[in-house]
C-alpha cells in the first residue's frame, strides 16, 4: 500500500506556540501536499500535548484551572492551521480526545503483557521542562543542557520500562537503514548513545507529584503514565489505537512510510525510547525520524522556556503566509539552527517573491496583453529554428526542477528543493532582460517574439506547479493568471505578492 502518514512533535501548552513550531508544522505541510500531488495517500497529523506537568505548574502560576488553561492554549495551536495554510487531517489533544487515554492505557498493557514494566523505587534528577530524568553526567555544571535550570530531586516508587532490552535491535533497525534518522549526524548521535548501554527508565510517576493530572496507571491508580510515553502514544492513539481498526493498518502497520518530524531536543524519545517501546507491543516502528534544528531571533534561542518568542499570528499578519512559509523553506538549512530577524524574512520576501517570481508573471502576462493582445501565442506560429534566442538555461532550469525537488524533499531538505523552483524563475527574467522582447516587437520579429513569450509562459507555468506544496496559496494565484478564458485571453495582470515591510 503506498501510504505516507507524516506527524509533528504534539507541543505542550504551557504557552503560546512560537516560530520554531511553525518550522516543523510547514515542513510536514510541504512533505505532505507534495506526496497528495504525486498521487499518494497521505495523513497528516498533529495535535497537542496537554498532560505534561509544566501544564500544571503554568496554569497553576496563571491561577487558572488546568483544563481551561490548556484548552486556550491548545486552540492557539491548533489554531495555526489557518494562518501557515496547513493541509492539516487531523489534529489530536491528549486531554480531551477519547481516542487518547483509551489508546495509551492499550500500549501500556500489551508492553505489560510482554514482561517489560516492573515496579521499583527510584531517586533521581528530574528536568520538569524536559520531563524527563538526567543522570549526573548528563548535566552541565549540575544545570539541564536545554534549560539551564537545577532539576529536582525525585525519589519515589515508580513502573519501569525495560528498555535495555532493545539496545541490540535498535541499533540493527537504525544501522540498516529500518529506522531512517536524518540528518546523518544525528544518526550517528543515536548509535552513540545505544552504544553507551540503555538503561531501562521510569514510565509513570506518583499521581501526587503529577497534581492528578495525567493518565492513570491501568490498575495502579496511585501511578500515572509519564507524560512522554503518554505525548509519544498519539502517534497510535490518533489512528483508533485502542480499537484496532482499519486506521491503524491503513496508515501505521501497513503504511509504506511512517515518517515523524521533531526537533533536535527530543531526538532521543522518538529514536530510542518510542521504537523500543514499539518493538515491545509489537508494532511497526517508524521509518524516518527527521530532526530540525532550533531557531535563534537575533541570536537567542527561540523557545517558549527562554522568553524569547516570535509569535508566528503576529508575522503572518504583518508579512502574510507566503512570506513566513518562504523563509522557514528557504533559509533554515537542513537538520541546522537558523537565526530569524524580520529583516531576513523581508529580505527574502522583496527579493525573490516580490521582485523576483512575482515580477516575472506579472511581466509575462503584461507582454503577452501588449504583443499578443492577452492570447497566448499560437504555436504554429513559431519557427524554433529561425534564430529564437537561447533558452537553454531556462530550459535546463525548467527541465530539471521536478527531479531536483523530488531528490531534495526525499532528503527532507526543504532549502535544496525551493531553491530549484527559485532557479526557473532567477533565469527567466535573466532570459526577459537577454531577449528584450520589447525590442524584438519594435523591430517586427513577430516569430521570435511569440517563442520568447512561449518560453516565459511555459517557465511561469512551471513555477505555477512546482510552487503548489511550498506556498499553495501563491501558486493557485500564479496559475489563474495563466490560464486562458473561453476565448482564448489570459486574465489582465495582477501582482501575486505584495511587498511587505
Ligand atoms: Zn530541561
Amino acid at each position: 500500500m503506498n501510504s505516507t502518514y507524516i506527524t509533528t512533535t504534539i507541543p505542550y501548552v504551557n504557552a503560546r506556540p512560537h516560530l520554531g513550531f511553525a518550522l516543523e508544522l510547514v515542513q510536514a505541510d510541504v512533505l505532505a501536499r507534495y506526496r497528495r500531488g504525486a498521487g499518494e495517500q497521505v495523513r497528516f497529523q498533529a495535535g497537542t500535548d496537554d498532560n505534561a506537568l509544566k501544564n500544571v505548574l503554568a496554569a497553576e502560576a496563571a491561577g487558572v484551572p488546568v483544563q481551561e488553561f490548556v484548552d486556550a492554549n491548545a486552540a492557539a495551536f491548533t489554531g495555526l492551521a489557518q494562518p501557515l495554510h496547513l493541509s492539516v487531517d487531523d489534529l489530536i489533544r491528549t486531554s480531551s480526545d477519547p481516542r487518547h487515554a483509551a489508546g495509551v492505557e492499550r500500549l501500556w498493557r500489551a508492553v505489560a503483557a510482554r514482561g517489560d514494566l516492573y515496579r521499583r523505587h527510584y531517586e533521581g534528577l528530574y528536568c520538569v521542562g524536559c520531563e524527563q530524568f538526567y543522570t549526573a553526567a548528563e548535566l552541565k555544571d549540575g544545570r539541564c543542557p536545554e534549560h539551564g535550570t537545577v532539576p529536582d530531586l525525585v525519589s519515589e516508587e515508580n513502573w519501569f520500562f525495560r528498555l535495555s532490552r532493545y539496545g541490540d535491535k535498535l541499533r540493527a533497525l537504525i544501522n540498516d537503514g529500518a529506522i531512517r534518522v536524518e540528518p546523518a549526524e544525528r544518526r550517528n548521535e543515536v548509535l552513540a548513545l545505544i552504544d553507551s548501554g540503555l538503561h531501562d527508565f521510569s514510565v509513570s510517576r506518583s499521581s501526587e507529584r503529577a497534581r492528578g493530572w495525567g493518565i492513570p496507571v491501568p490498575d495502579d491508580p496511585g501511578q500515572v503514565i509519564y507524560v512522554w510515553w503518554d505525548a509519544l502514544g498519539n502517534y497510535l492513539t490518533a489512528l483508533d489505537y485502542a480499537a484496532g481498526g482499519d486506521a491503524l493498518n491503513r496508515w501505521w502497520t501497513g503504511a509504506a512510510r511512517r515518517v515523524h518530524l521533531l526537533g533536535k531536543g527530543v531526538l532521543r524519545f522518538h529514536a530510542v525510547y518510542w521504537p523500543a517501546i514499539l518493538l515491545s507491543a509489537g508494532e511497526a516502528v517508524p521509518t524516518d525520524v527527521v530532526v530540525h534544528g532550533y531557531l535563534t531571533e537575533n541570536g537567542r534561542k527561540i523557545s517558549k522556556s527562554s522568553g524569547a518568542t516570535v509569535d508566528p499570528y503576529d508575522l503572518v499578519a504583518t508579512y502574510g503566509t507566503d512570506a513566513v512559509r518562504w523563509w522557514l523553506l528557504r533559509e533554515v538549512p537542513k537538520g541546522a539552527d537558523a537565526d530569524f530577524t524580520v529583516d531576513r524574512l523581508a529580505a527574502r520576501a522583496n527579493d525573490e517573491l516580490a521582485n523576483g517570481i512575482g515580477n516575472l508573471v506579472n511581466r509575462v502576462v503584461s507582454l503577452i496583453h501588449r504583443y499578443s493582445e492577452g492570447r497566448v501565442p499560437v504555436a504554429s506560429a513559431v519557427a524554433p529554428n529561425t534564430g529564437a534566442p537561447d533558452a537553454a538555461a531556462l530550459d535546463a532550469a525548467i527541465g530539471n526542477a521536478p527531479a531536483l525537488i523530488a531528490a531534495a524533499l526525499d532528503d527532507f531538505d526543504f532549502r535544496r528543493a525551493t531553491e530549484a523552483v527559485w532557479r526557473i524563475a532567477d533565469e527567466a527574467n535573466r532570459y526577459v532582460n537577454r531577449t528584450r522582447p520589447w525590442s524584438l516587437a519594435k523591430a517586427g520579429e513577430k516569430e521570435e517574439l511569440a517563442a520568447v513569450l512561449l518560453t516565459l509562459l511555459r517557465a511561469c507555468r512551471a513555477i505555477g506547479t512546482l510552487l503548489r506544496p511550498f506556498l499553495p496559496q501563491a501558486a493557485s494565484l500564479i496559475t489563474e493568471q495563466l490560464i486562458q478564458n473561453g476565448g482564448g485571453f489570459l486574465p489582465a495582470p495582477s501582482p501575486v505578492f505584495p511587498r511587505v515591510g
